[in-house]
This record gives structure tokens, sequence and C-alpha cells, in this order.
């Protein structure tokens, strides 16, 4: 009788384009890091090539937040089924919208029990954090304490 591993492994965002580079190396820092509009100081996520209020083609790095800071559901949705084999094993697990700095950002809630799960909702206090995993480092949301809608 023979036996079989599989190695799951999680699928990953390409961090080779330049425009996210300071976004990804950030996260390793636990920090969360957009681009700035070096004419007009306009922070933009996700990062495009032209600053949207005065088409600016020079950007900066600017850190907009770190560890356990605040942020707000803008919008989420609770994954019950995983297509992919490394998600499926975390189901149920939320994915959330957060507004955050004047800017929108996407993760997954961390550290929530699935009663937990039945507590968020559109304006649900979060606070970033960040999951390192499989070498790399995700943007995240857990749970504010005490937190109601
Ligand atoms: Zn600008």
């Amino acid at each position: 009788m023979s036996s079989t591993t599989t190695t799951v492994t999680r699928s990953l965002p390409d961090p080779v384009d330049p425009m996210f580079a300071d976004f990804f190396e950030g996260l390793a820092r636990h920090r969360i890091v957009v681009r700035a509009c070096t004419a007009c100081g306009t922070r933009q996520w996700p990062p495009r090539p032209l600053c949207l209020s005065c088409h600016g083609t020079e950007f900066e790095p600017a850190e907009v937040a770190g560890e356990g800071d605040d942020a707000v559901v803008y919008t989420f949705t609770v994954v019950h089924r995983g297509f992919d084999p490394y998600f499926s094993r975390h189901v149920p697990y939320a994915v959330l919208v957060v507004d955050l700095a004047g800017l929108r950002l996407m993760g997954n809630l961390t550290g929530a029990d699935p009663a937990a799960l039945a507590e968020i909702g559109c304006g649900s206090a979060v606070r970033v954090a960040f999951e390192d995993d499989a070498g790399r480092t995700f943007l995240a949301f857990t749970p504010a304490a005490g937190a109601t809608r």
C-alpha cells in the first residue's frame, strides 16, 4: 500500500509589476504602503499609471497604516465553498473590502471563529493585520474588540 502526500500551496499574486512593488515591500514590513502622486499628493489604490486628480505620472511611496490600525468594512462576502484547494481548507472565511485612510483595500478576515463571521457586516470596525504565509505577507483584518455594527 502506498500513500501520497500532496502539498497544497496558496495562490500568490504576481509581485513583479513595479506599480505594486512598494505595496508588497510594505506588507513584508507589516505596513500598508500605496503610491502618492508627487505633484498633488493624491494617494491611490490600486496603483495606476496616471494620477486620478492631476494626471501626473510620478509617484512616491506613502505609508498609510500598520498593524492594529482601525478600518471600517465597506462590503464583504463569506466564502463557504472553496474552489481552490488551498482555500477550501479554510472555509468558512470572510473577504473584506474596507475603508481605511480614504482608500478601499481588500483582505481576508483572520482571527475570527465562525461565530464571529456572523457578526461581521457593512460598517463593522476591524483592525489591520498581516498574514505571513508561504514566504509572503498578505493584508488581512481582525475583528475590532467589542466591535458592533
Ligand atoms: Zn496628482
